[in-house]
């Protein structure tokens, strides 16, 4: 694919990486290909296509030339030498362990996971012979403990969600890799590679969910998977093109390229607006605790200082009263949406331990660091003096006593 822009720096690459619109009638914006399948010239050529001689698209479900385009951009932006693009970021999560591992094999993950990676490791592989191990990451001691022969597997999030704990990946990536046949897989959906590369870190394999912040506009879902050649091609032939099926549209590609070309801009504003918002609420005598990356306070400020190059836009905060507080707050708002998912435009908040990660049990959560007290807010793009009112105001009516006057509260009830 024609690179005229091998060299030049982020944003550059995430709007024009291996596309010139003169190969394509002049198009400025890259053409989608709705094609299922593609002719072959001879019987011979596809032959040879379908015993991996001839490399040419046949069936987009194994290639396709949106999704091949999108692929060598984002694999361009984190650094990597191919991409797997996937209708979701559990379609990329699951292939990347279909493919990777078997029974008899173990997987060590980090403590906190996203809610439905979490359950598809317990109800999934962890049903299929695989060994789950979760092992707290930022204690190497540990890790070290846990690695086996048997050992095939590391799959973090750094920053985890939602209660963003950070994983030093170059000292992971280095204690993996001093055993062979240990593959590093991480999840860079909180930061995008413009905030943080695992691949040059170490790591073997990036996955994220493009429906969060790469593809930053809410609407899509679509997956990546990012690595070596080598991993590429088998994460396309077994787990996109026979275990999952869980190929991306191309509509969405082009959707998901668009996003891409603002990618470091909303980061730039994403992160900004978050470091304002976080500030307030640790200002606010109705809040317990807020972890935020940007925070001096944050346990691994130093390690966030070093492996992130901003603190990101996702926050996450318990008020004083707990549960039934964060619930108030909530209903409180006026500009955030009570919504999961994250990295939209829109700012959003939501209750992990009844939404996203309501697949752990109670006592999964507190093992796992996810307290039942949790807010999690995405910051989006509004103006921030707009979403530091919206904060306020909902943070005003935490303030209050939380057990209204009996006769207001028997008018209320009328
Ligand atoms: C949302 C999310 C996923 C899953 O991605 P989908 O696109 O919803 O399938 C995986 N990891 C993290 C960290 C997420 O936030």
């Amino acid at each position: 694919m024609n690179n005229k822009h091998p060299a030049s720096g982020f944003s550059t690459r995430a709007i024009h990486h291996g596309y010139d619109p003169k190969d394509h009638h002049g198009a400025l914006v890259p053409p989608i290909y709705l094609s299922a399948t593609f002719a072959f010239p001879t019987a011979e050529y596809g032959a040879a296509c379908f015993a991996g001689e001839a490399s040419g698209h046949f069936y987009t479900r194994i290639s396709n030339p949106t999704l091949a385009l999108l692929e060598s951009r984002m694999a361009s932006l984190e650094n990597g030498e191919a991409a797997v693009a996937f209708s979701s970021g559990m379609g990329a999560i699951a292939a990347t362990f279909w493919t990777l591992l078997r029974p008899g094999d173990e997987i060590i993950v980090s403590q906190t996971l996203y809610g439905c990676t979490f359950a598809l490791l317990h109800h999934g592989i962890g049903e299929f012979g695989v060994q789950v191990r979760h092992v707290d990451l930022t204690d190497l001691a540990a890790l070290q403990a846990a690695l086996s022969p048997a050992t095939r597997m590391i799959y973090c999030e750094t920053p985890a969600n939602p209660n963003l704990r950070l994983i030093d990946i170059a000292a992971v990536a280095e204690l993996a890799h001093r055993q062979p046949n240990i593959t590093l897989v991480v999840d860079n959906t909180y930061c995008t590679p413009y905030l943080q590369r695992p691949l040059e870190l170490g790591a073997d394999v990036v996955v994220h969910s493009a429906t969060k912040y790469l593809s930053g506009h809410g609407d899509i879902t679509a997956g990546i998977a990012v690595s070596s050649h080598a991993l590429a091609q088998r994460i396309r032939l077994q787990g996109l093109k026979d275990l999952t099926g869980a190929v991306m549209s191309p509509q969405d590609a082009s959707l998901l390229m668009r996003g891409l070309k603002t990618l470091a801009l909303r980061m730039d504003r994403h992160c900004s607006s978050a470091q304002a918002v976080a500030e307030a609420l640790q200002a606010h005598p109705a809040v317990q605790w807020v972890t935020y990356p940007g925070l001096r306070s944050f346990p691994q400020y130093a390690l966030a200082k070093r492996q992130m190059k901003l603190p990101g836009g996702m926050i996450a905060f318990e008020l004083k009263g707990g549960i039934e507080m964060g619930r108030r707050f909530m209903n409180a708002l006026r500009l955030f949406t009570r919504a999961v998912s994250l990295g939209d435009a829109e700012s959003l908040a939501q209750h992990p331990a009844s939404m996203t990660h309501s697949t752990y049990t109670p006592e999964e959560r507190a093992q796992h660091g996810i307290s039942e007290g949790l807010v999690r807010l995405s910051v989006g793009l509004e103006d921030v003096a707009d979403l530091l009112a919206d904060v306020h105001q909902a943070l005003a009516k935490c303030s209050r006593p939380s057990v209204r006057p009996a006769a207001t509260a028997a008018h209320v009830l009328r």
